[in-house]
């Protein structure tokens, strides 16, 4: 594997006529971004991994500063997953380019995270275009994970550059929680939490599909999982899988949650 932490010097050594693949990442890698680098390798002659712990898409100071960083561990496991290229930006690097523009999110698209993490995806969407700006792998690698950033960077990235967008599975563990880097700051009893709170909302998914007149029982979803000691709910909102509008049909929805699990944010779908 090669370190690169100038984009520059990437650019010099890797031959992006070959099918290369792009995992982009903030690294405390687990089974989540493993599964993104295991389709990347199946699908690509040579995969690039990013870890860049994005400073424009925190909209809290300590959040940024407390986000876990493992990067030794990160290393050694890229090796063994026999990842090609490893970029470790500095953040000069991304954002010295006069190419920096700013990315407006359109009112209809300022719901859930967008609304709740103010400037997030923005900065979210400025790091990705900033990427695809100077490299040019033929495909990027995307969670569904974080199902809203993949939409929106399909909608005001994707277009405008020739490279794929792949999304991929949801990675959990066998109590139905989403792997996150964030769950290394809950101990077993927070993940217990989770796993309930997860196991609810598929069971409450089943009943929608059902009886779709149940999509409006979310307030009292809430309520209920409210009562789960240390869980706060931000949102659950049932939409539309395609669009994210709130049209939906018992075929084409989704259920997405934020919440803090103690002090810690955790979103997902299902
Ligand atoms: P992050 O390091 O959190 O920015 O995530 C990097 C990429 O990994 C994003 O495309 C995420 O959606 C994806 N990802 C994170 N957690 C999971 C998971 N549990 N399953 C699948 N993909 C994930």
């Amino acid at each position: 594997m090669i370190i690169f932490k100038s984009i520059n010097k990437l650019n010099k050594e890797v031959n992006f006529k070959a099918k290369v693949g792009f995992v982009p990442t903030m690294g405390s890698l687990h089974k989540g971004h493993i599964s993104l680098i295991k389709s990347s390798r199946k699908k690509c002659q040579k995969t690039l991994v990013s870890i860049f712990v994005n400073p424009s898409q925190f909209n809290n100071k300590n959040d940024y500063k407390n986000y876990p960083r493992n990067l030794k561990k990160d290393i050694n496991l890229l090796r063994k997953l026999k990842v090609d290229y490893l970029l470790i930006p500095k953040s000069e690097d991304i954002y010295k380019n006069k190419n920096k523009m700013k990315i407006k999110i359109s009112k209809t698209d300022k719901i859930m995270c967008a609304i709740y993490r103010p400037g997030h995806f923005e900065g979210v969407l400025a790091v990705i275009n900033q990427f695809l700006i100077r490299l040019k792998p033929k495909y990027i690698f995307f969670g569904k994970k974080d199902y809203q950033q993949l939409y929106l960077v399909r909608k005001y990235i994707g277009k405008k550059f020739k490279t794929k967008v792949v999304p991929c599975s949801t990675i959990r563990d066998k109590n139905m929680v989403a792997l996150s880097s964030r769950n290394s700051f809950l101990n077993s009893e927070d993940i217990k939490k989770s796993s309930i709170l997860a196991k609810k909302i598929i069971k409450f998914k089943k009943k929608i599909i059902k009886n779709i007149m149940l999509r409006k029982n979310t307030k009292n979803i809430i309520f209920q999982l409210n009562k789960l000691k240390n869980i706060k709910i931000e949102y659950l909102e049932v939409r539309n899988e395609k669009n994210l509008s709130k049209k939906i049909t018992n075929k084409n929805f989704k259920i997405f949650v934020a919440y803090y699990n103690k002090n810690v944010r955790i979103i997902d779908n299902f």
